[in-house]
């Protein structure tokens, strides 16, 4: 089983084209201990900063690379803002995550196919 079939977050995308990535202005690089591009941060309020491109319709990460529903990746995975990673990724806890199907469905991506018994099984 190839990584992109191991990790459905590899071949989909959809979460990082559907919310406005909103964080705390001092995430980002340009402050004391931050760690999110600035360059690739938009000033929301005084308080706030989002990625660029997730406040434009249509929305799309600024640090996403590639296509939606095909081949996806964060440019900045290491460095990714708050919201990011408290998105629970699909199956990350052992247990689907019933959004990203709902967003998949919302562009006519079919559902992930792992479910409780069909993982596949450790190396
Ligand atoms: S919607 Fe779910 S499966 Fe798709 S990229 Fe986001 S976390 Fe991964
Ligand atoms: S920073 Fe990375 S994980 Fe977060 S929305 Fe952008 S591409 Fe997706």
């Amino acid at each position: 089983m190839d990584e992109y079939t191991f990790n459905p977050c590899l071949s989909c995308g959809i979460c990082c084209t559907h919310f406005r990535i909103a964080f705390y202005w001092a995430e980002a690089d340009d402050a004391p201990g931050g760690f999110v591009p600035a360059a690739m941060t938009e000033k929301l309020t005084h308080h706030m900063r989002c990625m660029k491109g997730s406040n434009d319709l249509p929305r799309r990460c600024s640090a996403l690379s590639g296509k939606v529903g095909e081949r996806v990746a964060c440019t900045i995975y290491e460095n990714r803002p708050t919201p990011c990673r408290e998105f629970p990724a699909y199956f990350d806890d052992g247990t689907p995550n019933p959004k990203c199907d709902e967003l998949r469905a919302s562009i006519g991506l079919p559902p992930l196919p792992w479910h409780p018994g069909t993982l596949p099984a450790a190396a």
